[in-house]
């Protein structure tokens, strides 16, 4: 029997982080075997913990290539990935192979960068996923539906790790202005 893909996408503060650890503890809940990685750049709150904004958390393990999980996965359920995007193309492979073993795949990640250009493997993700769930934060300046994260400084590099000193959710409107 064959498993699934799940993708949670949104911008920075939408909850992609709560709700992947909602799925996860859930999934435990139901005695299912669970195993959480991470990417191991994103070191911000913790070396191991994958963490929301909202300060819950579920223990992982850092991982500094997609191809690592198809040895680690092993004979767990139910895969977690946070923080998809700052993974190469190969974890779409990687994430194919998991859901034919029978695993269900739960992958969160940013759907745009800070340009609001998609992220790295987010969209090949997306494609190959049975289930896509878009979440949403709340605009900084204006309160709307927010999908974008906007950059507070002048940086121009992709990847930057930072929270509210350096980004903050933003509507549409709001983000191009
Ligand atoms: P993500 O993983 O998508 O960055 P998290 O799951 O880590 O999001 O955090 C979601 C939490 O962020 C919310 O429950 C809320 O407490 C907090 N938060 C901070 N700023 C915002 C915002 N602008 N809109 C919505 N939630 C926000
Ligand atoms: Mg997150």
């Amino acid at each position: 029997k064959a498993g699934w893909i799940e993708v949670v996408c949104g911008s920075m503060f939408s909850g992609k982080t709560e709700e992947l650890i909602r799925r996860l503890n859930r999934a435990r809940i139901a005695k299912q075997k669970v195993e959480i990685f991470k990417p191991s750049i994103d070191t911000r709150y913790h070396d191991e913990d994958i963490v929301s904004h909202n300060a819950s958390s579920i223990r992982s393990t850092p991982i500094h290539s997609s191809e690592i999980m198809l040895s680690l996965a092993g004979d767990c359920d139910v895969v977690g990935v946070d923080e998809a995007q700052f993974f190469d193309n190969g974890i779409v492979e990687v994430v194919n192979t998991l859901a034919f073993n029978g695993k269900r795949v739960i992958v969160a990640g940013l759907d745009m960068d800070f340009q609001g250009i998609p992220f790295g493997p987010m969209p090949a993700l997306m494609a190959i996923a049975e289930y896509i769930t878009k979440v949403h934060a709340v605009c900084m300046v204006c309160g709307d539906v927010a999908n974008y994260s906007y950059r507070k400084t002048a940086a121009q590099e992709q990847v930057m790790l930072g929270e509210t000193d350096s980004y903050e959710a933003r509507c549409r409107k709001c983000f191009h202005s």
